[in-house]
């Protein structure tokens, strides 16, 4: 697994926090810095997105517009994790995102038949951004809330919504087995240094 993958496969509004990874140096990296990026994210969660927001080619104005959300939500969640009160900006700043792209049920008269086509009002940057300031609300308020944890690895900054509350790792390939090996050097260097296991 490659390591600098986006995580995927959490809630939307997770997947989107999760891609500020940690850096080696300490930092955070951006994986979807670029619309060509965003693109490649976008595909990977197709599946689960309307047609109207991943049928398109990303621009830098969908970037901005996401980076503004993940950073509402990253903020919420920071203060979930901490026990404390949500900064107001960034809850207001889901609202907004919503309000700037209503999902409304156009009636719409195609080959002789009505029917109902649902889709958003507002650019296209601003109809991405809804879609995942959405999934912020549902997943925050939803009872899955309290159960949000942060990846056990100590250079791990990675979020997720167990299954199951023994799970300890952003995903066992990427920090499971890493933390495991680090953990076995870590007890096995004491003796390795006084010499016990050089003879
Ligand atoms: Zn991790």
């Amino acid at each position: 697994m490659d390591e600098r993958a986006p995580l995927t496969g959490e809630p939307l509004a997770l997947d989107l926090v999760n891609t500020r990874p940690a850096t080696p140096d300490g930092d955070r990296a951006d994986l979807i810095g670029t619309p060509p990026q965003l693109a490649d994210w976008l595909a990977a969660q197709a599946d689960r997105l309307p047609a109207e927001v991943h049928e398109r080619v990303p621009t830098a104005a969908d970037v901005t517009a996401l980076h503004a959300v993940r950073a509402d939500v990253d903020a919420v969640l920071g203060a979930l994790l901490h026990g404390t009160r949500p900064p107001a900006e960034a809850l207001r700043g889901l609202s907004e995102a919503q309000a700037a792209a209503p999902r409304i049920n156009e009636l719409a008269f195609h080959d002789g038949q009505l029917r109902a086509i649902a889709r958003r009002i507002g650019t296209p940057a601003a109809a991405l951004a809804a879609v995942f300031a959405e999934d912020a609300v549902e997943v925050l308020s939803g009872p899955g809330a309290a159960k949000i944890k942060r990846c056990e690895a100590e250079d791990c900054v990675l979020l997720f919504l167990p299954a199951h509350p023994r799970r300890r790792w952003c995903s066992p390939t990427r920090c499971g087995n890493r933390t495991r090996v680090a953990r076995y050097y870590q007890r096995h260097k004491p003796a390795a240094q006084d010499g016990r296991l050089s003879g």
